[in-house]
């Protein structure tokens, strides 16, 4: 028999407790007595039993007293069989016994049969099942909960309904609420259906924040204007004290609220002027409120009793995919925190299967081995993807592939090992170690790869700095201690005490001169180094500079200097040009032991090297006739404390930092410094400096 019915007839109260009763998470055979012992009050049953694996039927739970009389499973097999309810009178014998058996549904799948007898004929009326009837998608999610499944048993051709509208609704919401949701997808659908279901024009669900006494605004559909006002970055705020309005009064309370008219109700304290009535409902996960459903309406009286027990019971029924979808974001934002980490960290991270198949990398994993993504796409393998690609720029290919071996062959262990690539060079750091699942099985390795290129250049520069910073200090410094030993300990000549002193003078010098490289560089690192420009005669300047330097270029030497009648004033601070040509000079000085021609030169460039900046630039430049430079070395000389190895240079002696402060202050003046150089030839450097265009 079908009914039909409107939630007018629905006892709300009883309902609502029913709907609390079976959502609750105590087992099933406690809600379903508990449910039993409730229903006494509406529906005037002997006894009752709820059958739920239907495969047999003999799971069941049946009322504390019952009779001793047998149940007709034929007309239970007949409700599984057609997923209509069926009420029988059986007066063949006394008591005269009424049973009515109910179908129990959720969405279009049969979980279960409610059956219930009472004695003597037309005992259960029409009202009364349409009571159960309400009942029904409660008990339906009870069972399945209790079952952890929503698989069907059987389809039933049509549900039972409440008017065909919100059975259609219902029912379709029911199937929803089976599918698992992120949170707001849920209160989304949640609210989009009660919004519709109750005619009512806005609505809001917040979350109920418990330890800071707040309510999140999570979702809201249907205001005139934005009900959310704006931090002081822009972003919405969602969150206020439960203190203020009518969804923080139902999260303290845990009772809903309905306001008919605000005219007329002291809870007046509605954040819109234009609405006049509203409903406000709490949704319950195991006993605590999480959440609040706010619906509004611009109509007074708008919402009444039915709207009430509708939303009550849909919020009751929402409880367990709420959890779910509570659960789900729980775990989604722990997953998007972590994504966030594993993407963020600069180190390259790959996770490996036991297979050795990378599952899941972060942006830096390529960088780091400077691989191009598109040469790596989809899945790849470690190492029969990875090792070819580094083939040409691997010192030790087998290496690697042992390493990777070697975490197959001992899964559990951690292992670390380095690898140098060439072109350009560096020194990775491999960290490969063992991931396990939640039960603790080998799921793979995480391969945590760092460039230590950098860390290990910087140590090998300290080492190179106090090896040659000691080296160079110790030489002048026991000449000067042995010759000024010599002058204390007797008496020497005139001449040999002149020659003693001037030796002495030299070396202090020299000495001098390192510290003011040292400290020379730490000033340029540390941006202290200030240019005092000037329009600078270079001609003038170029003669200061050799009468200055004369004493120290021996009789094998012989400088030319090649500057035009009118070249152009350069725009410069003299004393850090002058130091740039003192270095030149002093370099091609020092590395021409056998002597010959040193010209310094000066032009007006008519073509610039590529990438120099734009501009009208002189070009000054310094050639020897010296040991010239090798060419593999060409790159480095510029680079600090790095010295071209070989027995000429290892005799000459010097500190490797000349060059790298010269490049330092040309570049400080927008200029360029670059060298030409043939072994057994000479060198030239050449540097650009700006002309002064306004003398
Ligand atoms: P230092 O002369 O103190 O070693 P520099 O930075 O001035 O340091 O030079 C770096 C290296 O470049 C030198 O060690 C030397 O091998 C090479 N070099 C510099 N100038 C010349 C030159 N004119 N001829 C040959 N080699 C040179």
């Amino acid at each position: 028999m079908l009914v039909s019915y409107t939630t007018q007839q629905l006892s709300p109260t009883l309902l609502t407790s029913l709907a609390q009763v079976l959502s609750s998470e105590a087992p099933l055979r406690a809600r379903v007595s508990k449910m039993f012992e409730l229903l006494h009050q509406a529906v005037p049953f002997h006894d009752g039993r709820l059958l739920y694996q239907l495969e047999s039927l003999d799971v069941h739970i049946t009322t504390p007293a019952h009779w001793a009389l047998p149940w007709d499973d034929g007309q239970t097999q007949q409700v599984i069989d057609t997923c209509t309810t069926i009420q029988s009178t059986d007066d063949a014998e006394m008591p005269i016994v009424t049973t009515l058996s109910v179908p129990v549904v959720w969405a279009t799948q049969l979980c279960g049969v409610l059956e219930l007898r009472a004695e003597g004929i037309d005992v259960l009326t029409p009202a009364h099942q349409v009571f159960i009837t309400a009942l029904i998608p409660l008990l339906a999610a009870a069972i399945l909960s209790e079952e952890d499944t929503t698989q069907a048993l059987t389809t039933h051709p049509q549900a039972q309904t409440l008017t065909q509208r919100q059975e259609n609704a219902l029912n379709h919401l029911y199937e929803e609420f089976g599918t698992p949701y992120a949170l707001n997808e849920f209160l989304t659908l949640l609210l989009r259906w009660s919004l519709d279901a109750t005619g009512a024009e806005a609505g809001m669900i917040s979350l109920v924040d418990h330890d800071r006494a707040q309510l999140v605004a999570q979702v809201y559909q249907g205001y005139p204007q934005e009900p959310l006002s704006r931090d002081m970055y822009g972003e919405p705020r969602r969150r206020w004290s439960w203190d203020m309005g009518v969804s923080g009064e139902v999260a303290r309370s845990g009772r809903p609220l309905l306001i008919r008219d605000v005219a007329r109700n002291s809870h007046a304290t509605l954040s819109t002027p234009d609405i006049r009535a509203e409903l406000a409902v709490p949704i319950f996960v195991d006993g605590r409120v999480v959440c609040v459903m706010v619906l509004d309406s611009p109509r007074s009286l708008a919402f009444g009793d039915s709207e009430l027990s509708l939303i009550q019971a849909v919020c009751d029924t929402a409880a367990l995919p709420l959890r779910r979808a509570l659960w789900y974001q729980q775990t989604l934002e722990t997953s998007t925190q972590l994504g966030q980490v594993f993407s963020s960290i600069p180190n390259g991270l790959a996770l490996l299967d036991n297979q050795g198949c990378v599952l899941r990398h972060n942006p830096a994993w390529l960088g780091v081995w400077r691989l191009n993504g598109n040469k790596l796409n989809g899945s790849f393998h470690v190492p029969w993807d990875l090792v070819p690609h580094l083939l040409p720029r691997l010192q030790d290919p087998l290496g690697l592939s042992e390493f990777c071996a070697e975490g197959q062959s001992n899964p559990t262990e951690v292992h670390t090992t380095m690898v140098i690539l060439h072109d350009p060079h560096q020194e990775l750091h491999l960290l490969s170690t063992p991931t396990r699942d939640s039960l603790e099985q080998l799921t793979g390795r995480l391969w945590v790869v760092s460039d230590l290129t950098r860390e290990r250049e910087a140590d090998r520069l300290k080492n190179e700095f106090i090896s040659i910073v000691s080296h160079e200090l110790r030489t002048p410094l026991t000449s000067i201690l042995g010759y000024t030993e010599l002058l204390l300990a007797r008496d020497f000549t005139r001449d040999e005490q002149r020659e003693f002193v001037q030796t002495v003078y030299d070396q202090a010098n020299h000495l001098s001169k390192i510290v003011e490289d040292l400290l020379g560089v730490s000033r340029l690192d540390a941006g202290k180094v200030k240019l005092n420009l000037w329009a600078v005669s270079l001609r003038q300047l170029m003669a200061e500079m050799t009468v200055q330097l004369s004493p120290h270029l021996s009789s094998r030497h012989r400088v030319v200097i090649d500057v035009p009648q009118h070249i152009p004033p350069a725009y410069v601070d003299r004393d850090k040009i002058k130091q740039v040509l003192i270095n030149l000079l002093t370099n091609a000085v020092k590395y021409s032991p056998r002597g010959g021609e040193i010209m310094l030169k000066v032009r007006e460039a008519s073509t610039l090297p590529p990438d120099h900046p734009e501009g009208q630039f002189l070009v000054l430049s310094v050639h020897d006739q010296g040991l010239g430079i090798p060419e593999d070395d060409l790159p480095h000389i510029w680079d600090r404390f790095y010295r071209v190895d070989n027995s000429n240079t290892r005799r000459i002696g010097g500190t490797g930092l000349g060059l790298s402060i010269t490049k330092a202050l040309v570049e400080l003046h927008s200029g360029t410094i670059w060298v030409e150089s043939t072994v057994g030839e000479g060198s030239a450097f050449f540097f650009t400096v700006p002309i002064a265009v306004d003398f």
